[in-house]
Parts: structure tokens; C-alpha cells; sequence
């Protein structure tokens, strides 16, 4: 999954080492000597990463990577910091500027390799996130404007896995700053249950735990629907750099060294759980903003906004306007009674039995939208003039069988509905030309008495 990596650095020498190395693995590389010049690339190429020295004249890595996080449209790019500086405290500033990981030169391959791919991974996703809330934008509804650095990271749930008395102590120490919750366990099978059933944002797992393999542990973890999602970080000992690029390649998030620093990994947990955060964010606006864009919330059905989102696909689509589409317009006969004589919501009632007597009369591909107050529209994809009328009639008939118990008087009411068709034709071009021919055949169907299908069907084509 080669992506597009930008490498930063004053030194020449060190951007060609970098930029040989990644493109013998066929990423494609773009390369900046100084700040300025890194964020225009950033704003005009959009890279999927970003390789950045720390020190560098002017304005310096940690600033240029605050300003990156601090701009909406890039505050989701991955940053690692690359630096010759080994002394944690840099690398804790890193992490604090927003960087979501640190390599120290001279690089060594199998990180490099490991830690950019399990950060590309994660962009696809968030990029995925990103794409569809921009969807539900375009559809008017999105209320907050999301920004990673704007997510808490306090008071998180973190399920800590490590056997060693004394490093399990430690560890929890520090990871129970910032208000989170730390459950410690050393048994794999205790461990499972923990992150199924305690709300985990967090996964730290040693990487040495007696007599069972971590690696198989961290790979249940990604193959469990429950568990696939939380962010895993793994700890482990300096000379077991090749196991741990092993458990990035296996779905881990990230990695610290023992001993550990207490800063970096604060400042490690806190990336993780903030990331996580982000995610659910994102995708709950997501399903709040679709659902309450285009679904009826008294049907079910879909609502104007959507068919018409929809339909000019299909009219816009070169190899779906080679297909016959037939739509129809209906509309429940005097509905204005049954409202006047039973009371709104009774009418209520009976919009949704009309909706559902719909739906349950229609092939999956069709698709039905609530438009109005007792109007529906019916599309149905690569249908026939013959077939479309067939379906009309049936749906006409459907509803006419159903009926409304009112109460428990042991009575109820039916409706009818009267139904317009049409056909769509090569000079329809937009979507209200569609319609409009169907609202006629409609207003047809009303005027010759109702409880009927009326077709307009142009005879050019
Ligand atoms: P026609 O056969 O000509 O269509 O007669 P009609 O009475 O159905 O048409 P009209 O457009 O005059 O009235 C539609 C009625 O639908 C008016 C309104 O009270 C009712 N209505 C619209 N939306 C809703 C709704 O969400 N719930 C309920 N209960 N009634 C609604
Ligand atoms: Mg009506
Ligand atoms: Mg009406």
C-alpha cells in the first residue's frame, strides 16, 4: 500500500538516504530542506506522511509540526519526527507538538518501514472517516467541526497486560495520570475479557509475558470484532527491535522501550487515546448527520434529500442512462379525513402502515423515498414501462388491503392511494424534469377519480 511520504531536512545527505530507502520500497517521495517550504508542499500535494527533522534553521520541527496539527486541513497528517537528539525530553516535546511518532537517525530500516506503514493504515482509515463526513456535509447537517488536537485525552480506560510484578506497579503509576483508568492483568485469557467487556480505549501489552506468545495475543485482539478497534501499544526491550516491528505489521499501534520514560509513554497513551476519541467521534457525527440528512424519521423511508441526491446519479451516470428507469409519484387519497376524522396522530399511524405495505412490495434495488406529507416516490432502476406499471398496480392494491385497527373498538381504517407514472427519457436532463412529468401523471390519476395508476410517457426517444 506504498503511499506518498514528504521528507524533511536542511541536510541533503540525510533526505537522500531517507529518499532511497523508501522508494526501494516504492513509496513515492517528496522531499523539503526547510519549514516553509514543507508546509507549502504540504497544502499543495497532500502527502500521505510526513518524515520531519527537528532542528532545522528558522522555524523548527516541533513548530512545524504544531502548525500542521493546528490547521484544520491537515491536522489528521501523520508526523514523525526524525532527529539525532536521543534524550527523551525532545522526544516528549515532539509528541506534544502533535508528532505521532519519533525515529532517531541514522534510521533503522525495519522501524522506519514498520512505524510508517502502521501509520498509512490508519490515515486510510481517518481518510475514509474524513470523506464521508464531507458526504454529510454536502448534505447540510454537520455539527461540529472536528479537530483531533480539540478531543479530551483525560480519563481514559486503559487495560495494562504485564506479568512482572515490578514493572507491572511502575507502569500503572504513571499511566494512572490524567485521571485514567488502569486495569492490570497478566493472564491472556483475563486479559480478552477485560477488553470485550470494559469499554478499553487503551491497550498496553508487554511483549514478554511467561509463557505465552504476545504476538498471537495482540492478533486475537485485531481479529475480534470487539476488540479491533482499540489502539494498541507494546512494550518491550531494546534488543527486540524486530519483534516489535513484527506486532505493528500485526495491527499495533505503536511501541515504547523498557525502562520506560515516564513522559513518553504519558505522552504515547495520550496520542493513543486521543486518536481513538477522534475515530468514535467521527463516526457517530457521521451516523447522526446521515441519519438525520436524508432518513424520514416518521417512516423510516428515505426523504427528499436523498432521492434527489440519488436520482441525478443515476441520471448522471453514463452507463445507467442506457437503462430503462421508471418512476412513480404517489399519493394517499383523501388523506385530509382520515386526519380530520381521527386525529393527527392516528394519521400517523397510517402513513407508517402505508409506507411499510410499500417497502414490503418493492424489489431491494428500488428504492422509495417520503418526499411530503402523504407523498412517496418509487424509483426503480433498469424497469421496464410494462414492469413499472405492473409494480404500480401492485402497490396500489397493497395498500388498499391494508387497514388501521383504531384502538380497540375493533374497527379500522383504509386508505387508497393514486399513483403517477413515467418513464425517464434521453432528454430528460435533470432530475426535476423527471419529476414533474410524474407529478402530472399523478394530478391525472387524481382527476379520472383516484385508487389508480395514470402513466405519462413521452413518445420521442
Ligand atoms: P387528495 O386525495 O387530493 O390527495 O386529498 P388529500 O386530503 O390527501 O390531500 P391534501 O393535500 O388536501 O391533504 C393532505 C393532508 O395530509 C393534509 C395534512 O393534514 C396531512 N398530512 C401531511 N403530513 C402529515 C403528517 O406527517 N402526519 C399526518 N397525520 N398528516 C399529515
Ligand atoms: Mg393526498
Ligand atoms: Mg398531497
Amino acid at each position: 500500500m506504498p503511499g506518498r511520504v514528504l521528507v524533511v531536512d536542511d541536510v541533503l545527505p540525510n533526505i537522500k538516504l531517507l529518499e532511497a530507502k523508501l522508494m526501494s520500497e516504492y513509496f513515492d517521495v517528496r522531499t523539503a530542506t526547510n519549514g516553509p517550504d514543507a508546509l507549502e508542499i504540504i497544502r499543495s500535494d497532500t502527502p500521505d506522511i510526513v518524515l520531519l527533522d527537528v532542528m532545522m534553521p528558522g522555524i523548527d520541527g516541533f513548530e512545524v509540526c504544531k502548525r500542521i496539527r493546528s490547521n484544520p486541513a491537515t491536522a489528521h497528517l501523520p508526523v514523525v519526527m526524525v532527529t539525532a537528539l536521543s534524550d527523551p525530553s525532545d522526544r516528549v516535546r515532539g509528541l506534544e507538538a502533535g508528532a505521532d511518532d519519533f525515529l532517531t537517525k541514522p534510521v533503522d530500516d525495519t522501524a522506519l518501514f514498520a512505524r510508517v506503514r502502521s501509520l498509512l493504515r490508519l490515515k486510510v482509515m481517518v481518510d475514509e472517516w474524513l470523506l464521508r463526513e464531507q458526504t454529510s456535509a454536502h448534505f447540510g447537517v454537520l455539527d461540529t467541526a472536528v479537530s483531533g488536537l480539540t478531543v479530551d485525552f483525560r480519563a481514559g480506560r486503559i487495560l495494562l497486560i504485564e506479568d512482572n510484578p515490578i514493572d507491572a506497579a511502575n507502569t500503572q503509576n504513571i499511566l494512572r495520570r490524567d485521571d485514567n483508568v488502569v486495569f492490570v492483568c497478566a493472564d491472556p485469557e483475563e486479559a480478552r475479557q477485560i477488553a470485550v467487556e470494559k469499554d478499553i480505549e487503551l491497550i498496553v501489552c508487554s511483549l514478554n509475558l511467561d509463557g505465552e506468545d504476545a504476538l498471537r495475543l495482540l492478533s486475537q485482539f485485531r481479529t475480534t470484532e470487539k476488540t479491533r478497534q482499540i489502539p494498541v501499544l507494546m512494550t518491550g526491550e531494546v534488543d527486540q527491535i524486530d519483534k516489535l516491528s513484527k506486532a505493528l505489521d500485526l495491527g499495533a499501534n505503536d511501541y515504547i522501550m523498557k525502562p520506560l520514560d515516564k513522559n513518553e509513554l504519558a505522552a504515547r497513551s495520550r496520542t493513543q487515546i486521543r486518536r481513538r476519541r477522534f475515530q468514535d467521534r467521527l463516526r457517530e457525527s457521521y451516523e447522526r448527520s446521515l441519519s438525520m440528512a436524508l432518513i424520514d424519521s416518521l417512516t423510516g423511508l428515505y426523504n427528499r434529500r436523498y432521492l434527489e441526491t440519488y436520482l441525478k446519479g443515476l441520471m448522471d451516470n453514463a452507463v445507467e442512462r442506457r437503462k430503462p428507469l421508471a418512476l412513480l409519484m404517489l399519493d394517499i387519497d383523501h388523506f385530509k379525513i382520515v386526519n380530520d376524522t381521527h386525529g393527527h396522530l392516528f394519521g400517523d399511524k397510517v402513513l407508517k402502515a402505508v409506507a411499510e405495505a410499500l417497502i414490503n412490495s418493492l424489489r431491494s434495488v428500488d428504492m422509495i423515498a417520503r418526499i411530503g406529507g402523504e407523498e412517496f416516490v418509487v424509483v426503480m432502476p433498469d424497469t421496464t414501462e410494462e414492469f413499472g406499471e405492473a409494480v404500480a398496480e401492485r402497490l396500489r392494491r397493497r395498500v388498499s388491503e391494508t387497514s388501521v385497527p383504531i384502538g380497540e373498538t375493533g374497527e379500522s381504517v383504509s386508505v387508497n392511494i393514486s399513483i403517477g407514472l413515467t418513464m425517464r427519457t434521453g432528454a430528460d436532463k435533470t432530475v426535476e424534469d423527471l419529476m414533474k412529468r410524474a407529478d402530472k401523471a399523478l394530478y391525472g390519476a387524481k382527476n379520472a377519480g383516484r385508487n389508480r395508476v395514470v402513466s405519462d410517457i413521452p413518445v420521442s426517444d
